[in-house]
């Protein structure tokens, strides 16, 4: 069966199991017109993908948790009329890898477009490392910008979209959200999202910029097997319902008004608010580097450097191959 019919398939019987209840497979291959086998397996390639269902004999399946799917209408109707699109997909490798293939392959792209998926196969950390991306549970999110300042003056640019979470969590959430230098975002001391800015383009000459964000809505129970350190979700911490939708076009609003800031001012007009959602200030760190270094956090200066005091000097670092943990 074609990939077009197996996504209509999977999406109308999420629409059906949505609400959390049992479903029998009988029914629910009736409604489809397929067969029982044919909804079983439509099922297990969402469950292989991270959404937990329940199957009981005698009574059918149900999901672990009610979902909300991702609607594309709803979200335009979100949207004013002035935003850039919100594609939506269903199970795709890496949102941020959809967008640099369209500029690879010359797509034109609005500034501030942006991809979404229920569910990546594919997602990425830094440096070849995995971000955990089950279907339906999350927000897996990325956004095209274009900077005429060119490559350097992207530096800093991820603690900047890091503020966008932060701002987009306390504004709708009431949340303390902070950013952990120099791209994961934490509250109550547990990873709740992560960035990840993908660069292509000439040093010197204007360059594209892709912006991922995975926004931990509702994590399964089964993440604790994929992901080996401490972590949280937006249910959880604010103990209310989220409506993915609205919340989608709330992110693409702050990232946005972040990146039209970030193009005129650079990061220097963000110092001040990231020192205020440090999630290290003055607190004892090690930066793990090839040489690592233990001293207390001093915040950032006006490139998005790190700042470290230890007892014989403060010294800025920079670059994409360092870490910050806590203690040290
Ligand atoms: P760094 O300080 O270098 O950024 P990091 O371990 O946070 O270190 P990242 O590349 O930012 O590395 O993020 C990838 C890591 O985040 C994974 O190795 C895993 O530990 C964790 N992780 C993966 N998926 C998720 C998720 N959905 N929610 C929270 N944490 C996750």
């Amino acid at each position: 069966m074609s990939n077009k019919t197996s996504l209509v398939c999977q999406r109308q019987l999420l629409q059906y199991l949505a609400d959390g209840s049992f479903y029998s497979g009988q029914w629910l291959a009736e409604q489809l017109g397929i067969s029982r086998t044919a909804v079983a397996n439509y099922l297990n390639e969402l469950k292989q993908h991270g959404l937990e269902i329940f199957s009981v004999k005698g009574r059918g399946y149900k999901l672990a948790n009610p979902i909300q799917l991702l609607d594309a209408n709803k979200i335009k109707k979100l949207q004013a009329a002035d935003c850039a699109q919100i594609l939506v997909q269903h199970i795709t490798d890496s949102t941020n890898s959809q967008l640099l293939n369209k500029l690879q392959t010359g797509q034109p792209l609005e500034q501030g477009s942006v991809i979404i998926a229920e569910a990546q196969s594919a997602g990425r950390g830094r440096r070849g490392r995995t971000w955990y991306s089950p279907f339906g549970a999350n927000l897996y999110f990325s956004c095209f910008w274009r900077l005429e300042q060119g490559v350097t003056a992207a530096m800093g640019l991820s603690l900047a979209i890091g503020l966008a979470v932060c701002r987009l969590l306390q504004h709708q959430y009431q949340l303390d959200a902070r950013v952990k230098w120099p791209n994961d975002i934490y509250v109550n001391d547990r990873k709740i999202a992560g960035i990840l800015v993908e660069l292509s383009g000439q040093v010197a000459a204007a360059c594209d910029v892709v912006i991922g964000i995975g926004l931990n809505i509702g994590m399964p129970e089964q993440s604790r097997q994929h992901i080996d350190q401490p972590y949280t979700d937006l249910r959880t911490e604010s103990q209310q319902r989220v409506d993915r939708n609205r919340l989608v076009v709330a992110l693409q609003h702050q990232v946005v008004s972040v990146l039209r800031e970030f193009s005129r001012a650079g990061f220097a007009s963000f110092v001040t608010e990231f020192n205020q959602h440090d999630l290290y200030a003055n607190r004892k760190v090690l930066l793990m580097a090839k040489m690592p270094i233990t001293g207390i956090c001093r915040g950032v200066d006006k490139q998005g450097g790190i700042i470290i005091e230890t007892g014989q000097s403060t010294d800025v670092y920079y670059g994409g191959e360092l870490s910050l943990r806590a203690g040290g």
